[in-house]
């Protein structure tokens, strides 16, 4: 490994970290992204996550297994990312959101290992509506399962680098219009030759396959309910199956228009008929939440449809036919996917780590001079999810509310600086609370923590001036830094966190799963 190491043959992978499934992805000499398959030959990895008795199974094998141990068994955990509250107990043992999206990175890094040597660093992406403590979690996931993470790029941007470098990537405006398993969002970016720029994103966190899963789990026990008196959903193990058939369905209804449903329970059969007309009744108002926001979003961007050029569906779920029909419907365009739906991230994933390295002035031992050249020249500028704001008392009405000081959809990196004057003599700490989202009301925005300036010089009298700076770097994290406007010297500055871990709590988690292996 050291060997490796020192004459530079070590991987740059993209890695889509997804709600329901997870790839990897490398650029092979000529700089085309490919998709490496894992242990079992596939190029999906479910992101599932099971603690067997004897060891750790992550993939299909635990999509398996969890059948039969549902109580020792994580799906969907990137909806926990970022939430302090969330830990997974067993064996005595306690997992982070971040810890247990380690183990499926590490799934999938030690497959794609076999096929193409050693990998040391990594781009993991993110929804571009991801705030900064899920942003913080995922490059903190990265780091617990050993690799380092380059970068963290935002799913649609991703999408957008893979449809640009095909034949039909022309320039012009594009909505990527993203329904993953677990996360939805809707992006305008701009494509001008070499540069992808993001004009507008907005998105759910909370919307994706699994909520259409949900709608027939729930109407499957209903109908099932009524014929036998009893109701699967009482049950771990058999919601666990009922879980599988319905989004085998839901897949099936994605190709024919209709489909039986077997569900047991109780020693009773039940088999259901479900057409295509009625998934699609009994799921209309979540596509209509997904219109909504793409319409928003090509607003945002000062945009109506005649100027949007084309439009990309990625993510598995929007192989529903609903998905297409509103797509064309809405925007008056012919809606076809240049690259396929569940590789474009990964794919992209891959052409942005390519870049990272090639922007760095390093060389990318795995890429010929021609295509080192041609993706050198990429430019990506994404912009932020969220307003940043800060809470202040109002002068007039006294009450607490948020002072906006960057607009969601600035591009990145910005920087908004504010001079505070000190409220008494003496004073050497000021306290803010820094909170992501634009809503005027403090408790209807993501709180990010508390931003302590420490340290400012004694003896000053009130009103000394401070200067800070808060800023979104080109990840969408957040930073902060202060200075004494008198001696123009930086002052401490650290923002406590409301959620996620210390950088000795990273290294720990690290150590620890550094010691497991995964069957
Ligand atoms: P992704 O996170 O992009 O990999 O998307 C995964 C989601 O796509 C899951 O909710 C899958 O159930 C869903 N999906 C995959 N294939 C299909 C299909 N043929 N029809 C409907 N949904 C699908």
């Amino acid at each position: 490994m050291a060997e490796t190491a020192k004459s530079g043959k070590e991987r740059t992978v993209g890695i889509d970290l997804g709600t329901t499934l997870t790839k990897l992805a490398y650029v092979d000499h000529e700089g085309r992204p490919v998709i490496v398959p894992n242990a079992e030959g596939e190029l999906l990895t479910p992101s599932v996550v099971v603690f067997t008795k004897s060891g750790i199974l992550v993939g299909r094998d635990a999509r398996r297994e969890a059948l039969a141990d549902p109580a020792r068994s994580v799906f969907n955990v990137k909806r926990q990312m970022g939430n302090p509250k969330w830990r997974f107990k067993v064996d005595g043992e306690t997992y982070t959101p971040e810890a247990v999206s380690a183990l499926i990175l590490k799934k999938v890094i030690q497959d794609a290992e076999m096929h193409i040597g050693p990998i040391r660093r990594a781009v993991i992406t993110v929804p571009a509506y991801f705030d900064d403590a899920r942003r913080k979690a995922t490059e903190d996931a990265g780091a617990i399962a050993g690799v380092e993470v380059l970068d963290i790029v935002n799913e649609p941007t991703a999408s957008a680098l893979a449809y640009g470098l095909t034949k039909a990537g022309d320039d012009g405006v594009i909505l990527v219009y993203d329904l993953g398993g677990g996360t939805f969002d809707a992006t305008v970016i701009e494509k001008k030759g070499n540069e992808f720029i993001t004009l507008a994103t907005d998105g759910d966190v909370e919307l994706g396959g699994k909520d259409w899963d949900e709608r027939l789990v729930n109407y499957l026990s209903d109908r099932f309910r009524k014929e036998f008196g009893d109701d699967p959903r009482e049950d771990l193990q058999a919601l666990a199956y009922l879980w599988i058939s319905s989004e085998e369905a839901k897949k099936t209804l994605s190709r024919r228009d209709k489909t039986n449903v077997p569900v047991s329970y109780k020693g009773h059969w039940g088999n259901y008929e479900v057409t295509r007309e009625e998934f699609e009744s009994l799921t209309e108002d979540l596509l209509a939440v997904t219109q909504l926001t793409t319409e928003m979003v090509v607003e945002e961007a000062g945009l109506t449809w005649q100027g949007v050029a084309r439009i990309i569906p990625t993510g598995g779920s929007t192989r529903m036919p609903m998905v297409q029909r509103l797509l064309e419907r809405v925007s008056g365009k012919e809606v076809k996917a240049e690259v396929p739906v569940d590789e474009s991230v990964a794919a992209g994933a891959a052409i942005h780590a390519a870049i990272c390295v090639l922007h760095s002035d390093e060389r990318m031992h795995e890429l010929g001079a021609e295509a080192a050249e041609r993706l050198g020249r990429i430019r990506t500028t994404d912009v932020a999810a969220h307003a940043l704001g800060l809470i202040i008392k109002d002068a007039g009405t006294l009450q607490y509310r948020n002072d906006v000081l960057i607009p969601k959809n600035s591009r990145l990196p910005v920087s908004v600086m504010r001079t505070y004057g000190t409220a008494y003599d003496g004073q050497q700490r000021i306290i803010l609370q820094v909170v992501q989202g634009d809503a005027p009301d403090p408790d209807a925005n993501i709180i990010i923590g508390t931003a302590d300036v420490t340290g400012l010089p004694a003896g000053r009298p009130a009103g000394a001036l401070v200067r800070v700076t808060y800023s979104y770097d080109r990840k969408g994290r957040i930073h902060l830094t202060a200075e004494d406007q008198e001696a123009g010297e930086l002052i401490a500055t650290e923002i406590t966190r409301e959620a996620g871990l210390g950088p000795e709590e990273v290294s720990d988690q690290a150590r620890r799963l550094s010691l497991k292996s995964i069957e």
